[in-house]
């Protein structure tokens, strides 16, 4: 480990300091960063480490940060796409767990990945489950990708009940241990429409080419159809660790201690369709993906607010969605949302602003 970097939380990133002992080392929250900066200097000159603070930071430390020969993306949300595109330029292959940057910027991630020869191996489950299902085969036969999903804590509630989450009922995922604004997005279904826009850009897919299935006991991680009728499937423990060990290992494969999974207890493996209407976010963003241009960054970026807004107790749970309806309608009518041609880090900043200002508008923010 040679670079680290957290948003707010000095207090455990001081402890990976005293474990790894990285030689830079960033802060991204600039008020963490100055209440928390001492003692994480503190840390760092026992062994003569650098520090970096702010959201310029993280792409300084991508960029200057010596001996480095791979970044895992692990921010969240938009945050991660300069620092994403820093890496690309100096040739650095990337595993990448943020699905925001391929959502908001894939067609530029992508295309100046291939340009640079950069490898992008991806963290997220489903991702990771069809990048093993394509090891070796050839990409043409593919004919869809089936992406799984858990359904979220919200499965086979009622459009009533689910208008009533509270945050807390939200935050609880049956079967996945992720952060807040992934939690929620489960239970909205929003992760899964941002996963079928990562997979478009990730597998070189169109949307129609992506279906989702909801499979609630999530040990099936994702499959590949192919031109034959085969389908295949990656398996496993329902574990983040699995898929972040395949990629840093990648293209070996380490052995670990984790308990094997054991199929005759699961026991059985269950598929059904996704509820479209009482989770509107998921068809948002097969809308989003399919338009192009500015739309899916616009839609994610709305998302992001509104999430926030959700667990500020600002918004209630429907508002979430929407929120993404009102401000892809309002950006549609004010500005279009363009064409991939042309889209660069500056004009994805700035539809992520104007997003994010609309966004902040529908969520009861003072602007
Ligand atoms: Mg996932």
């Amino acid at each position: 480990m040679v670079g680290l970097s957290a948003h707010r939380n000095v207090d455990l990133l001081i402890r990976q300091i005293e474990v790894f002992k990285p030689a830079w080392v960033c802060v991204t929250d600039e008020t963490a960063a100055q209440r928390g900066g001492e003692r994480v200097r503190a840390a760092l000159e026992r062994h003569g480490g650098k520090f970096l603070s702010g959201p310029d930071g993280l792409t300084g430390l991508v960029e200057q940060c010596p001996d480095v020969d791979l970044v895992v993306v692990a921010t969240v949300g938009f945050a991660g796409l300069a620092p994403t595109l820093t890496a690309i330029e100096r040739g650095i292959r990337i595993a990448l767990a943020n699905k925001e940057v391929l959502v908001a910027g894939g067609t530029l991630v992508m295309g100046r990945a291939r340009t640079a020869g950069v490898d992008i191996l991806p963290i997220d489950s489903e991702h990771n489950a069809i990048f093993q299902c394509l090891q070796g085969q050839d990409r043409r036969a593919v004919r869809r990708l089936l992406l799984t999903a858990s359904g979220g804590p919200l499965r086979n509630k009622s459009p009533e009940e689910v208008a009533r989450t509270s945050v807390e009922e939200a935050l609880q995922h049956p079967t996945w241990k992720m952060g807040a604004k992934i939690t929620i997005d489960s239970a909205t279904l929003m992760n899964k429409g941002l996963e079928v826009i990562e997979a478009c850009h990730l597998f070189d897919v169109s949307p129609d080419r992506v279906e989702v299935v909801v499979h609630p006991q999530s040990v099936l991680h994702s499959m590949v159809e192919f031109t034959d009728g085969s389908i295949l499937a990656q398996l496993g423990q329902t574990d983040m660790y699995l898929p972040i060990l395949n990629v840093l290992s990648y293209p070996e494969r380490l052995p670990n201690r984790f308990e094997p999974l054991d199929l005759a207890r699961v026991g059985a493996l269950t598929f059904s369709k996704p509820d479209g209407h009482t989770f509107p976010c998921l068809r948002y963003a097969y809308e989003a993906i399919a338009t192009g241009g500015t739309a899916p960054a616009v839609l994610s970026a709305a998302n992001e607010v509104a999430v926030e807004a959700f667990l500020n107790r600002r918004i209630g749970f429907p508002a979430i969605a929407d929120t993404v309806r009102r401000v892809l309608d309002r950006y549609n009518t004010e500005r279009g949302f363009g064409s991939a041609d042309g889209l660069d880090l500056t004009l994805l900043r700035e539809a992520d602003g104007r997003a994010r200002e609309m966004a902040r508008a529908y969520a009861g923010y003072s602007l």
